[in-house]
């Protein structure tokens, strides 16, 4: 039996593991699949306050849990399975035991969609990645490829042409997704170019350790086609960690709906992170957020009289 869990370690869960700590409430941390969260999945951040030359990610995210651990955090190497949020306390089961608690802090990230070719698993934070915002400036004056036909995706390429010397929206259909107002944007730009009806098949090179290009399918005709480039940035969407809610929170396209800070539709549970977050998506963002939690949490305990 906690006061409260948090499920997850990224930057959310560990910043809201940290607060509720430091406030004696002895949180467990589930730190599910992916320990230290979706940053570890790239290798230097340049864009968390406090770190001039950047820091490599699995230092920051190992320093995040060493301090909540510090103050009192227990951290588990366990993902939740099932949640019972009908129940007071709630009850949270791991692949190993049922945990009970007074609180609940949710902080399960989101997954970027990819495109699913192992040589984007082996050269994502390598060239290729899912944030223009936080991986553009490393591609001053290289040519980078963007795929996707989304109001994201055009996003992402204008934001690119700030860095890069040229981008090229590679889109499976013949048309744009995106809002005529950004289309109007993107096709008035002289650094994006289109490729219509293109897939990607392949990135090179797996082997150097580096991006040099794509190979490109028509999937009218089939062909295909290399294109060099230095970068590709996957902008196909995100996907919220919130199977285990479906049904018993609210949820808007995936995303758990907070109200009034980090409460959710249950009283008792919070949420912090990308997981309740579309737009901003990022680690200070998601770490400001599990702040907002923990504050939210203790308050909460504190006002139905558990502390
Ligand atoms: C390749 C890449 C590079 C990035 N680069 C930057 C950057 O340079 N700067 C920046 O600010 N942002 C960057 N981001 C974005 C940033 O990583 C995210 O915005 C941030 O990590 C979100 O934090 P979070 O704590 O909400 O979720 P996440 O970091 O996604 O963490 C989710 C946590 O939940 C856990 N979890 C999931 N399901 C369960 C479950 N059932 N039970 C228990 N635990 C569970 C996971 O194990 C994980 O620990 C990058 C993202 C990627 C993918």
């Amino acid at each position: 039996m906690f006061r409260v869990i948090i499920l997850g370690s990224g930057p959310a869960g560990l910043t809201a593991a940290l607060y509720t700590a430091r406030a004696n409430l002895e949180p467990l941390v589930l730190e599910g699949h992916l320990p230290g969260g979706q940053l570890t999945l790239t290798t230097t951040i340049e864009n968390f306050p406090g770190f001039p030359e950047g820091v490599e990610a699995w230092s920051l995210m190992g320093a995040m849990r060493q301090q909540a651990v510090r103050y009192g955090a227990l951290c588990r190497p366990e993902s939740a399975v099932r949640v019972d949020l009908t129940k007071r306390p709630f009850e949270i089961e791991t692949e190993k035991d049922i945990y009970r608690s007074q609180a609940l802090i949710i902080a399960t990230g989101a997954t970027a969609r990819m495109l699913g070719l192992d040589a984007e698993k082996a050269l994502l934070g390598k060239g290729v990645s899912t944030c223009a915002t936080c991986d553009g400036a490393f591609f001053r004056d290289r040519s980078v490829v963007v795929v996707g036909g989304g109001d994201s995706a055009l996003e992402e390429a204008m934001f690119l042409t700030r860095f890069a010397s040229s981008v090229t929206v590679v889109h499976r259909r013949d048309q744009l997704r995106a809002t005529k107002l950004l289309q109007d944007r993107a096709f008035a730009n002289e650094k994006i170019q289109f490729i219509w009806n293109s897939v990607i098949k392949d990135i090179l090179d797996p082997a150097q350790g580096k991006v040099s290009g794509v190979v490109l399918e028509d999937v009218k005709t089939h062909r295909t086609r290399y294109l060099p480039c230095d970068g590709v940035f996957i902008a196909i969407g995100h996907t919220p960690n919130t199977e285990l809610f479906a049904g018993q929170l609210e949820l808007q396209d995936g995303y758990i709906v907070t109200k009034g800070g980090t409460g959710t539709s249950v009283p008792g549970v919070f949420a912090a992170g990308d997981v309740q977050d579309r737009i901003y998506r990022q680690a200070v963002t998601a770490a400001g957020s599990g702040c907002m939690a923990a504050l939210d949490c203790e308050k909460w305990l504190t006002e139905v009289g558990y502390l």
